[in-house]
């Protein structure tokens, strides 16, 4: 650990040190406008993205120290503090009542520390050594002073939070729900249906959407279509210069399986040459898009240092999408994680809109400093941030509750319940009796659906 780490500007304890900013009052609380009211049965997490604190005071904007090539971790986290919904969710307790009781909860609860400490108080930088050293123990592929990778780094954290935060007592795995002739829409949320059976937390309810993926023979025509949830769109960069709607296009582009990478035809019962295609079908209120800047050739990595231009405001992803949307896909950025450097000698700082005064900061480690909107777009950008401006509130996703669901059914569709969901949804019951008690009157047999199809 560095040496500032231990000067005498440090409060705190072995879990956390905080460095207070100068001229900082002691107790701020009464500045703050408090959290929205969350219980855990919530019905949805107000978007407040937008929503202005008070002036006379300035939260959120604490650095994070550097342990030694730790700039992956708090460019990731600073994103996350800067997810306005999620932080409501935290600072009001919420998830104290959904640690699953599988696991310790401690990775949440460290993160719940550094979230209080951003946004409750006015510190200059923080040293999260227990969160840090929590991931070095645990995930092996984190080392302890190693360079890694900030998008594999954020998608490992969102997992394990959703894992520690999982609603449903016994997580499994959801079954593949094959096409067999429905309609899409009506596949779609069946496997939806199918995921949350396994897959409910406050993760799902913000970062989750899901992709229909398309297999074609190219001998016979057999169509083989899954939808799979997606937590973050991982897409190719198009060109040397190039925007986030081409990148988005070529992610969408029908690609040929030929060669050794035939596909099997269950139709054909052998190899075959076919089509592959992915398509947007859901998108979630946080939309995350991982630029895929590092090529993974045998033992190299290279870099592509192309400069993708994006918007900072009113993406809309209309024309990417399949199915049709509850409401408009209008998409607002609030934060960009950047990689500057080599694939060897890299550094990665993160850019976010601050909730609580709605201008743009530069988190850089230990230093934060105020940027202009323009400089929000550089291209360094590696993993972008976007959330939903479309909509007042980011609906809980539930088996149980179908309406808050982003599919389009109708009223006589109903997803099948099967045996196995019925000693599910018992287990879910006794483990989860308020819940099933407030939600009662809806259940899968009889779902409230609306009717727009
Ligand atoms: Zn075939």
């Amino acid at each position: 650990m560095g040496s500032a780490c231990c000067g005498r500007n440090y409060e705190g304890n072995e879990r956390m040190l905080l460095k207070r900013k100068r001229g900082s009052s002691e107790d701020i609380s009464t500045l703050l406008s408090p959290p929205p009211e969350l219980t855990k049965n919530y019905i949805g997490l107000p978007n407040r993205f937008e929503h202005q604190g008070s002036a006379s005071i300035c939260v959120g904007l604490a650095g994070i120290e550097n342990l030694g090539n730790t700039c992956y971790i708090s460019s990731a986290l600073q994103c996350i503090l800067n997810t306005q919904p999620l932080i409501d969710y935290f600072l009001a307790g919420v998830h104290e009542d959904e640690i699953n009781p599988k696991f310790s909860g401690e990775l949440t609860r460290s993160f719940v520390e550094l979230a209080k400490a951003q946004w409750l108080s006015e510190y200059e930088s923080i040293v999260p050594r227990y969160l840090i050293n929590l991931v070095w123990e645990t995930a092996a592929q984190f080392e302890a002073g190693k360079q890694n990778d900030c998008h594999e780094f954020l998608s490992y954290f969102l997992d394990q939070i959703h894992e520690e935060l999982n609603r449903v007592a016994r997580p499994g795995t959801p079954s593949v729900i094959e096409n067999n002739g429905e309609k899409d829409e009506r596949q779609a949320a069946k496997a939806w249906h199918e995921y949350l059976s396994y897959n409910c937390s406050v993760i799902v309810d913000l970062f989750q959407g899901q992709l229909k993926s398309t297999l074609k023979c190219s001998e016979c025509g057999f169509i083989s279509a899954t939808f799979d949830v997606f937590m973050y769109l991982s897409v190719p960069i198009a060109k040397k210069s190039c925007t986030l709607e081409d990148c988005l296009l070529e992610f969408t582009k029908e690609e040929i399986l030929d060669g050794p990478e035939k596909w099997f035809c269950p139709c054909c019962n052998q190899k075959c040459k076919a089509t592959k295609k992915f398509d947007l079908w859901k998108l979630p209120p946080v939309l995350i898009i991982h630029l895929k800047r590092f090529k993974y050739n045998k033992c190299e990595i290279s870099k592509l240092e192309s400069f993708v231009k994006y918007p900072t405001a009113n993406l809309n992803l209309t024309k990417y999408i399949l199915s049709n949307q509850k409401e408009p896909p209008n998409y607002d950025l609030f934060g960009t994680i950047n990689h500057s450097g080599t694939n060897q000698n890299g550094h990665y700082t993160a850019t976010c809109k601050n909730k609580h005064d709605q201008k743009w900061y530069h988190y850089d480690d230990e230093k934060t400093k105020r940027v202009n909107l323009e400089e929000t777009v550089t291209r360094n950008a590696y993993v972008l941030f976007y959330f939903k401006n479309s909509i007042d509130q980011f609906f809980t996703q539930s088996s149980r509750l179908p309406e808050y669901w982003p599919h389009i059914l109708s009223k006589d569709i109903t997803v099948n319940n099967t045996e196995n969901d019925e000693q599910r949804s018992s287990g879910l019951a006794t483990d989860f009796p308020n819940q099933t008690a407030e939600l009662g009157s809806f259940n899968t047999i009889d779902n409230p659906f609306d009717n727009n199809i």
